[in-house]
């Protein structure tokens, strides 16, 4: 077997699964909780599409609360929301 496994992530959002570069990861790290472009932070992390559908939906369901196992401010989601409009210019 040549062929190899890409790992998957699920978007909070859309609930598809898709290859975890395509998808933007959002870390609870001990700073708070933040955009991680480039999927390296420590902590925990929850995944959206990059697009703005699936940001809008986390954001507006609070999506995220789910996936941190805690109520994430909505200031919070307000931040998240500007680093990701910041990310995509
Ligand atoms: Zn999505």
């Amino acid at each position: 077997m040549t062929e190899r496994k890409v790992p998957l992530r699920q978007c909070l959002a859309c609930r598809e699964k898709k290859d975890k570069r395509t998808l933007l990861r959002i870390v609870r790290a001990e700073d708070g909780i933040h955009v991680d472009p480039t999927g390296r932070k420590n902590g925990r992390g929850a995944y959206v599409c990059r697009n703005i559908t699936c940001m809008e939906t986390a954001v507006k369901k609070h999506l995220l609360d789910k996936s941190f196992g805690m109520q994430v401010p909505p200031e919070t989601y307000g931040v998240l929301k500007e680093e990701f409009d910041a990310l995509n210019g």
